[in-house]
């Protein structure tokens, strides 16, 4: 482990122990549920999850020892297609966690309405002390210790926290050599060489700005000069800041698992980029002033992005934090308790099933594409994300003011109804 994880590590296990991420996202699910006046039946159908898989992954580490990891996949829901979802590498990965994301994975792909349910994988794991060779071994177990669930009609993996093109490319190659030819479709977020699509690297930072600027636009707030603060400096929270830099936002902080830095003047995401790609962290960024993960979020600004894990904003900070608008970048930064804090002081959340489901929106494109074997253009790409993300924001928006309810439960009674929908016509299989 590294001094920098070191440093974090019990901060993010105290923000962990604070609530258990599958009955934050159930509480919000409850309320949503309550407003749509779900059946009983179909009610307790879409509290389980369809399947959840725990393997053991035994890898030969490069001193020779055999270490024995823990792998998830939870299908939560595929009523609407087939399971899509992140496979995450990190040590607090817990069942309660996956099964959350593989849940919000679920209303996700219904709020931007896409053929997709819901799924989630990860393995516990520190890929910071791993060499790419044991990675590697790790990556290909554990997609062959869950193959039957894998496949572009059943599950469909993509990258999430630690993952990348890196570790796609391993899990496409591992599933086809079993299947005995190539299936690219069978996971999102490749290389391009290989089936994977234009403009889905910045997918979600893009969806993320994309958010910002309806968000500001609907408050009547200008983007050009607003402040913005991004926790999580990797594939979300690094675009997300650029793109929002190129709009005309100022980035006056941001952070990563090292600590942040400040500067109300405002910082070059690209040089921040540089920094970390020389340094691996942020930390020892001199053009601005250093602050915690925890300072950061109460820092002020107009806009903050939550880039990096959840459960970071709570009932304890919730009160301090200054922004005006909260964009989830990250799958669930808010914890339920910190919801009707932030709604008394205004703060407009665009919810993370909305925020950042400009990744896996892409990664339907990607399907779609390897599908046909056709290829779009990195414009084409990026117009039709946007237009599904606009109509997205409009359509939450929408219900939000229909049922007189923040955006969060809007996004949850939104997705909630679209899958009970096909569950009732689809009929219960006896
Ligand atoms: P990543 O691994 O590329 O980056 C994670 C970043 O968070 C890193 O900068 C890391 O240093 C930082 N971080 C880790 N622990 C931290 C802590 N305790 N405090 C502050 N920073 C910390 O991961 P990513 O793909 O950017 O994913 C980030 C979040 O976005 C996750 O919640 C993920 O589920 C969500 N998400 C990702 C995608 C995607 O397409 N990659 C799509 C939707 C949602």
């Amino acid at each position: 482990m590294t001094d920098a994880k070191q440093l974090i590590r019990p901060e993010r296990d105290r923000f962990l122990a604070d609530e258990n991420p599958f009955e934050a996202m159930m509480s919000r699910f409850d309320y949503a549920a309550q407003l749509l006046r779900l059946d009983g039946g179909l009610y307790k159908v879409l509290r389980n999850p369809e399947k959840q898989i725990i393997v053991s992954v035994p890898v030969a580490m490069d001193s020779g020892e055999v270490e024995v990891f823990t792998g998830y996949r939870v299908l939560y829901n595929t009523s609407r297609g087939p399971a899509k979802g992140g496979i995450r590498f990190d040590l607090g990965v817990t069942l309660e966690e996956v099964k959350a994301l593989a849940a919000w994975m679920t209303w996700k792909c219904a709020v931007v309405n896409i053929p997709f349910g819901g799924s989630k994988g990860g393995v516990v794991c520190d890929p910071t002390t791993m060499s790419a060779s044991e990675l590697e071994k790790l990556t290909r177990r554990y997609t062959a210790s869950i193959i039957e669930t894998l496949g572009p009609d059943s599950d469909v993996p993509a990258p999430d926290m630690n993952t990348n093109e890196r570790v796609m490319a391993w899990v496409m190659d591992t599933y086809s050599m079993h299947k005995r030819h190539t299936v690219t479709a069978v996971v999102t977020g490749k290389p391009i060489e290989m089936g994977g699509s234009a403009g889905r690297r910045e997918a979600t930072g893009r969806g993320c700005m994309i958010c910002t600027r309806e968000a500001l636009r609907h408050l009547g707030m200008p983007l050009g000069g607003a402040a913005a603060v991004v926790q999580g400096f990797g594939n979300v929270g690094s675009v997300t800041a650029e793109l929002l830099r190129r709009e005309g936002c100022r980035i006056v902080g941001a952070s990563d698992v090292s600590g942040g830095v400040y500067n109300a003047k405002g910082l070059d995401p690209q040089d921040l980029v540089a920094w970390r790609q020389a340094h691996r962290y942020l930390s020892g960024y001199p053009k601005g002033e250093r602050v915690t993960n925890e300072e950061l979020l109460t820092a002020e600004c107009d806009v903050l992005v939550p880039a990096a894990l959840e459960n970071v904003i709570t009932a304890r900070n919730a009160g301090d934090i200054k922004a005006k608008v909260i964009v989830e970048g990250a799958n669930g930064p808010t914890a339920a308790g910190a919801d009707d804090i932030l709604d008394r002081k205004g703060i407009f959340v665009v919810p993370d099933i909305l925020a950042n489901a400009g990744g896996v929106t892409v990664s339907y494109f990607e399907w779609v594409q390897d599908r046909g074997g056709y290829f779009w253009s990195e414009e084409t790409v990026n117009n039709r994300l946007t237009e599904i993300m606009v109509h997205s924001f409009g359509h939450v928006l929408e219900v939000s003011k229909r049922y007189s309810v923040n955006m969060r439960i809007g996004a949850y009674t939104l997705a909630i109804d679209r899958v009970a929908a096909v569950h009732r016509l689809r009929g219960l299989y006896a």
